[in-house]
């Protein structure tokens, strides 16, 4: 027997009309990219969604037609994602920073037909453009005159080029969104591809969806018609982790930071727009705090800092809770998982306990929103207990979470009862916090045993000289790899060797302590702002630790 409820199936251009109508005056403002901060709200970008739709659909556009964005957040960039899904369409959003030759293999893979762009990429369009075949149309994300000056300033000649403002100007904004199946396929993100080709993962409506009703959860990032939000994280990288859908979704304020990611333009926004809540990987916090803390910035209105992409170290989490008085949440995900997985907020008990002990609870990655489940199974698939000491790889289900990647690769990473095997390493504990040990590709073997990276370049950073640290594992004679410690100084700041590895003392088992230290002025970071540990190891491929003649 069927239930006798309405099928009213989950299409994510339905949030776009729920802020229209009931929250039609809640602003949303965007540092342009063409410079002066710009307002509007979600009743005008409900509206120019639409005139988005419309004119694709002129265009000839069809459902399932893949549809790039190569663009920052901005309103623009919002009201064309909506546009697209409402159309049938597939946004497939393009990270500028990854090389031109994976970006035309991305855009070839994903056989994009048009391409939308911020002006700051001409000269990255102008480039790729000739190798892509497939597309017929180019968006220059602005309006006439600036796209003009764009022209004349970058010399760039992008072939079938119009500015997105003539392209919606014949449009009525009346447009009748396409009736869909839930089920129907709505976004596209490669993931980066550190081994091997970049893979796609093919959201589809529902599954955005419910991703959105995961997140706006109190215990996750708990959005609300009264929280002004500033979503660093780009829109490129595995949805702005939701906000995109799930602020819209409950009428919060949207504050959108454009091109501009450093410490003072954040911090700029943070203030003006009264923002309350905010989410960006750690390296942006990096350079945030120090900016911060240089300028004796405050944060009076921002209570919440969403902070994953890679582990936050507990100094990080300590320096928002004690000194700016912001709550860290600390989360992790994947872009395969929409991208949300697990939240570091206190479960109740947690709560209950001293501060200290706490703050080992924050420094997890945190127990799994619903709708996702997790296990940890070692290589031959058995589970492992959830004791918070055993480790293997992490496997997920849901109904968020990717089941085959575009075009039928990566095929190893499931397996036949429908667990996703992550890549990650990690422990869980019997409350269900999950704890990030490595990648698997990274983990560092000694004498048979694991060394967790990711736990020693945690500590290695609440050094107060250290800036940035990242542990590779290094060839050695006796006990195959060894740890080495690659750090990069604060600015000024005078440290020896000696004292971080001294530092380090008594903070992690002895076997786990680094054979060196070597200081480096940066650290590579991938597309995403994680650590590139592959380039890391080209880099120290030659170098021979001073043990390894033991
Ligand atoms: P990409 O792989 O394209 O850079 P993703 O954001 O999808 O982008 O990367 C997902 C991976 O990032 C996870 O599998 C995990 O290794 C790492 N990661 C994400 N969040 C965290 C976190 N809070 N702590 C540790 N690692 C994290």
């Amino acid at each position: 027997m069927l239930g006798l409820m309405q099928d009213w199936p989950l299409l994510v251009h339905k949030i776009i009309d729920h802020a229209a109508q009931n929250h039609g005056d809640r602003e949303v403002v965007t540092r342009s990219v063409e410079g002066p901060i710009h307002r509007t709200n979600y009743r005008e970008i409900a509206v120019r969604a639409r005139k988005v739709a419309e004119a694709l659909d002129r265009l000839g556009l069809k459902e399932g037609d893949r549809i790039a964005t190569l663009a920052w957040n901005t309103w623009r960039h919002l009201e064309t994602w909506y546009g697209i899904t409402g159309m049938g369409g597939v946004y497939h959003t393009l990270n500028p920073r990854l090389f031109p030759d994976q970006l035309i293999y991305i855009a070839n893979h994903a056989e994009d037909k048009v391409i939308f762009f911020d002006i700051t990429f001409a000269s990255l369009v102008e480039q790729i453009a000739p190798k892509l075949p497939k597309v017929e149309l180019y968006i220059a994300m602005t309006d006439a005159a600036h796209l003009a000056e764009m022209t004349k300033k970058s010399g760039a000649n992008i072939p079938n080029l119009v500015a997105y403002e003539e392209f919606i100007a014949g449009s009525s904004g009346t447009y009748e969104w396409k009736q869909l199946d839930e089920k129907a396929a709505c976004g596209l993100c490669y993931t980066s591809g550190t081994t091997g080709n970049p893979k796609g993962v093919l959201y589809s409506h529902r599954s955005n969806m419910l991703h959105a009703m995961m997140c706006a959860q109190t215990d996750a990032q708990a959005v609300c018609s009264r929280d002004s939000i500033l979503p660093v994280v780009p829109m490129f990288h595995a949805n702005a982790w939701g906000l995109a859908f799930s602020a819209p979704m409950v009428g919060a304020k949207l504050v959108m930071p454009g091109p501009k990611l450093d410490g003072a333009s954040v911090c700029e926004l943070l203030t003006t727009e009264r923002v309350t809540m905010t989410a960006a990987v750690p390296t942006v916090w990096l350079t945030a705090l120090q900016y911060m803390d240089q300028n004796n910035i405050s944060l009076p209105h921002l209570n919440r800092v969403m902070i994953g992409g890679s582990a936050c170290p507990r100094s990080m989490i300590e320096t928002f809770e004690k000194k700016y008085n912001v709550q860290v949440i600390h989360a992790w995900g994947m872009t395969e998982m929409s991208p949300l997985g697990t939240i570091g907020t206190l479960k109740h008990h947690v709560a209950e306990l001293p501060h200290d002990k706490q703050m080992d609870y924050k420094v997890k990655q945190g127990h799994p929103v619903f709708g996702v489940e997790m296990k940890i199974t070692d290589d031959d698939n058995n589970e492992l207990p959830r004791d918070g000491k055993a480790f293997g790889r992490l496997k997920v289900r849901g109904p968020a979470i990717v089941k085959g990647y575009f075009r039928g690769e990566g095929t190893d990473a499931f397996d036949d009862d429908g667990w996703f095997d992550t890549g990650d390493v990690a422990t869980i504990d019997s409350e269900s916090y999950m704890t990030i040990t490595d990648r698997s590709k990274d983990v560092i073997k000694s004498g048979g045993e694991w060394i967790s990276s990711i736990e020693i370049e945690n500590i290695a950073v609440g050094h107060p000289a250290v800036a940035e640290a990242a542990v590779i594992g290094v060839r050695h004679p006796k006990w195959d790899e060894r740890p080495l410690l690659i750090v990069v100084k604060k600015p000024g700041a005078a440290v020896t060797r000696e004292d971080i590895l001294e530092y380090l003392k008594g903070k992690i088992a002895k076997w786990w302590m680094p054979d060196d230290v070597q200081f480096v002025a940066d650290i590579p970071h991938t597309a995403t702002g994680k650590i590139q540990k592959t380039t890391l190891r080209e880099q120290f491929h030659a170098y021979r630790l001073p043990t390894a003649a033991e």
